[in-house]
Formats: structure tokens, sequence, C-alpha cells
């Protein structure tokens, strides 16, 4: 066991995930609130007209009032040091957002009771999935009109493929939402209203205790009861082993809005979920409780200061402890380093930090040294953790810099700004001519390629979108590169190739995704980036 193993083990590090407008900016807030780190409801809202100082980097976000990129907010609750990676949805939606999905321990999926699962829900969900991280519905806005609770769980299955398992269960909606039932308990949590800015405040009674009729309503009180025997013989059995790989998601219902149903939410999902997980090395666990500090970076932030061309590396702390003072190894750059201005989100303010632990995640000073990926642990070790996926792109523009003579500077400053992983680069070569394609998950980043592009590296340039939605890399069984003449392909899809030369095909729709695949029974479809 590690001699940081009490740090460690009360170290949560979730990420949270809803389609826009479902309520993950005041969740996040309310559990701010919960664990002390805000005083009051409003102070991190950083979206829209009214935003905080969380993101105030990159100029492209002021003028547009959202943040690129996503933040990192670390609170102390009941003894846990919990630490919260926020996905940028909006038009913000980028890449990143799924790549701060990878430096996640587990993930709460946030969902409106009036909509159910959303388009970005089930992409977000996919690539939690793919890691089998344990995965907490909270079910949002109950205070509202709401679809009725055992088709929201019905539809969580059927299109997640998660099994579910309700934890509470709500008493009423809209205005008549009166608290949930506490299904271990066998007690219900009955809310009173408090306006939304403080803690809700709640009164614990049980079930079949005659004062019910009166606190309900006869009416709740019976459909209460009902639903409770419904439930108690139709939903899953609770598994803290199949909720600690994934397999199934337990359901909490409440109001951001009103508080309700917030702590009980906040206190299940602490108790259930992991402490830091272990991360691949190639053949190696790097296990949260090795002595020796070990991270990955799974985030670059540019442009922070544009006179430097400062950029922030966003890396995930893996095993040990980080000291500001002591020089870690880059193994990608090969040399030994000191991380300099490590810092820390805390709720609203960034501090510079001396130490942090595995489960934690630090911003550094990046002089351009670092890439998506990079491992760095303590000098002496030289293992390498397992790549982080690039994800298809759903967006496509064929790109060109206005000057024909600043075409080396654009390539540089394409280049540059794909290896920090806003973008990704393809060529097709196979048309005669040669064609730069750019692909964004987000169409914000076709924004951001253009502002720094003139910005920084003088260029102005011209995009012509492409009616392409998906994008598979292809491989084939004897890993040799695919010919063009030797494809059936329809005359929305395209062959082109990465800066690394692996091979994909893009697609204008997913009907003619699926006609390729059946005409070209020789080609694997992926939609991560194939293994280098
Ligand atoms: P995000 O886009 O997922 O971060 O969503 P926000 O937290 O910004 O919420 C979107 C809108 O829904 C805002 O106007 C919130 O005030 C509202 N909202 C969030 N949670 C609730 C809730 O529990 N009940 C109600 N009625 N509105 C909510």
């Amino acid at each position: 066991m590690s001699k940081y193993e009490n740090e460690i083990n009360r170290r949560r590090t979730f990420a949270i995930i809803s389609h826009p407008d479902a309520g993950k900016t005041t969740l996040t807030e309310k559990f701010l609130l919960y664990g002390g780190a805000i005083a009051q409801a409003g102070q991190v809202k950083g979206k829209k007209n009214t935003r905080a100082a969380t993101s105030d980097w990159m100029e492209i976000e002021k003028q547009r009032g959202i943040s690129v990129t996503s933040s990192v907010m670390q609170f102390q609750y009941e003894g846990y040091c919990v630490n919260i990676l926020d996905t940028p949805g909006h038009q913000d939606f980028s890449e990143d957002t799924y790549r701060t999905l990878m430096a996640a321990d587990s993930a709460v999926m946030v969902i409106d009771a009036a909509k159910g699962v959303e388009a970005q829900t089930r992409k977000l969900f996919k690539v939690c999935a793919m890691r089998d991280i344990p995965i907490f519905t909270f079910i949002n806005k109950m205070d509202r009109e709401a679809r009725d609770p055992f088709e929201l769980c019905e539809e969580l299955e059927k299109e997640l493929g998660i099994e579910t398992c309700p934890m509470n269960w709500p008493i009423g909606c809209g205005k008549e939402f009166k608290g949930v039932y506490d299904r271990e308990k066998r007690e219900i949590i009955h809310f009173t209203s408090n306006g939304g800015a403080k803690a809700a405040t709640a009164t614990e009674v049980s079930l079949g205790d005659p004062n019910l009729d009166e606190l309900l309503g006869q009416r709740l009180h019976s459909q209460l009861t009902d639903d409770v025997e419904l439930l108690d013989g139709a939903s899953a059995e609770f598994d803290l082993e199949k909720v600690r790989h994934g397999k199934l998601s337990p359901v909490f219902f409440g109001s951001a809005l009103t508080n309700f149903g917030v702590e009980p939410f906040l206190e299940g999902f602490l108790k259930m979920t992991t402490p830091p997980l272990p991360r691949m090395a190639g053949e190696k666990l790097v296990d949260s409780m090795d002595d020796d500090f070990s991270a990955f970076v799974f985030k670059i932030q540019a442009n922070m200061n544009k006179a430097h061309r400062d950029r922030i590396a966003f890396m995930r702390v893996v095993s040990g402890r980080f000291d500001a003072d002591r020089e870690v190894y880059h193994v990608q750059g090969k040399r030994k380093l000191k991380l300099s201005r490590p810092q820390q989100l805390m709720a609203a303010e960034r501090e510079i930090i001396e130490e942090a632990y595995a489960g934690d995640i630090i911003g550094v000073f990046d002089p351009g040294v670092f890439s998506i990926g990079d491992t760095l642990c303590a000098p002496g070790k030289k293992f390498k953790f397992d790549p982080i996926p690039t994800f298809a792109p759903e967006h496509f523009c064929r790109v060109r810099p206005l000057d024909t003579m600043k075409r080396k500077q654009f390539l540089k400053g394409a280049e540059q700004i794909a290896q920090e992983g806003a973008i990704q680069m393809f060529k097709a070569p196979y048309t005669g001519m040669e064609e730069i394609i750019v692909g964004v998950v987000g169409t914000l980043q076709f924004d951001v390629l253009e502002y720094r592009l003139k910005g920084e590296y003088g260029v102005d340039i011209f995009m012509e979108g492409l009616p392409y939605e998906y994008l598979r890399w292809i491989t084939t069984a004897d890993g040799e590169p695919v010919k063009e003449e030797d494809l059936i392909l329809g005359t929305d899809t395209k062959l082109v190739e990465d800066f690394k030369g692996r091979q994909l095909l893009l697609f204008g729709s997913q009907w003619a995704v699926n006609w390729t695949g059946e005409r070209n029974k020789q080609l694997t479809f992926s939609e991560f980036s194939a293994p280098e």
C-alpha cells in the first residue's frame, strides 16, 4: 500500500455528462454548494452572458461568452476530496469533451426528466461505456412536468444498453414534487421548499407511517405504494460489482434547481463510486497506490496569453504524489523537467499548488513540449500510458490559405493546432490534387482554427463545408493499405488519409456507412483511431 493511501483513497474523480440544458451546470453548482466550496448558488455559472472568472482565457471565449474548454473543479465533502470534470456542451462541444472523459473514473449522467435520453448524452455515454467506468444517473427537473419514471428507466436501458437500478423514486412531479422514496432505507425524504439557493431541508418518514396521507396527500401516497411494489418486483437488483464495471447504472431523481434530491444523490454516488482507478501502460497496470508519481496529458489549452503563445497542459495524476519541487520524467520528450506553475481550479478560483495526488487533475504551463496522451513519471521509469483514442469528427471542411504563397505557414499552423488536438487534419491524396480536409467534433473548432491561424500565423483561410458527417478508420486483415480502385464507394463517400498515414472513409450518412460496409467486406471500420 502507498504511503499516500489516506489521501488517494478519499479521492473521487468524475465527469458530468449531459445534453445541453439538462442541468449540468446547476447540478455542479449545487455540489459545490454542499461541499462548502461556494457560499451561494449563482457563483459558478460560467456560461452565456453571465460568465464568471473560471475561464477567461481565450479571446474567442470572451467574444462568444462561452467556455471553449472543459474545466476542472475540486471540493471537499464529508472527508472525500472530489474532482469534477466539466464537459462542455452547446456549440463548444469538441474532441476535448471526449478526452476529458479519459481522465475520469466515473460519470454522472444528467437527464432532463421531460426529455429523456438526448443526442449528446448518447455520444458521451458511448465513450464512457467504452471504458466500462461506473455511470450514475441523475434524472433532473422533477419540479417540472416529467415523463413517467418507469418509462424513463426503460428508455435508458433500451437506448443506452445499460441496466438501471433506481436508488430512490420520485413522489409526484411538477408542483406536486414532494420528495423521494429511499429504497434501501424504505424511507421518504420529504422536501420543504427554500428558494433554491441553500441546501434543501428534508424530513424522513417511513413508508406505512399513518401521517403519510397527510404529508403527501392520499393520491400520491397510494401511487407511491403501488410504484414501490412494482419496482421491488420488476427492477434489476442492486449489484455494486456491476455498478463498478459500468454494467448497471444507479438512478436518482431530483431537481437541481430547487436542491431536492441533490444531497441524497451526492452521498449515494460518492459511496458507490471508486477511488482513483489504475491505468494501462502497455502490459503494465499502473495502480493509483504505486508510490511513484505518474500522470498523462489529456488536454492542451492553447493561447492563454497571446503574447507568449502559452499553453496549459492538463494532466491526470495516475499514481503517487506530485510534488512541485521535484523533477519528473517526460517520456515522449525523453527528458527530465520541472513542471512549472502547476495549478488547480478550486470552484471559481485558480490556485498554484505544491502537491497533488493520484486522482487529481493539474494544469501546468507548457512551453510547447507536450502532446495529448504524453506520459510523465518518476525519473528512472520509462513506461508510456496507452494512447488516448482519436474520436471521429462529425463536421468537415476543405481548407486552404487565401494567399497561396502562405501555404507553408498555413500547414505549420494547422499541424500545430492539430497536434494540440483541437482539430483533425486529413489529406486526400487519391484525387490527384493536394487537398487538406479538416474534421472537428464541434463546429466552434472551425472558428478557433480560423482565429488562431490569423492571429498566430498571419494566415487567412478559405473554408468550404463538405457534406460528410461520419468517419471510419479502415483496416484490412493483412494490414496493407487499400487501393481506391479496389473499393466500391458511393458518390457521398471519400477515401482520405490522416497525417499518420492511416486510411479513412468519410460518409454523408449513416446509411452510406452501412452500404459501404456491406459491399466492402474486406474492411474493418472503427469509430476511434486504429492503433499506431
Ligand atoms: P446545462 O446546459 O446542462 O449546464 O444546463 P443548466 O444547468 O445551465 O440549466 C439549463 C436551464 O435549466 C437553466 O435555465 C436552469 O435554471 C434550468 N434548470 C436546471 N435544473 C433545473 C431543475 O431541476 N428544474 C428546473 N425547473 N429548471 C432547471
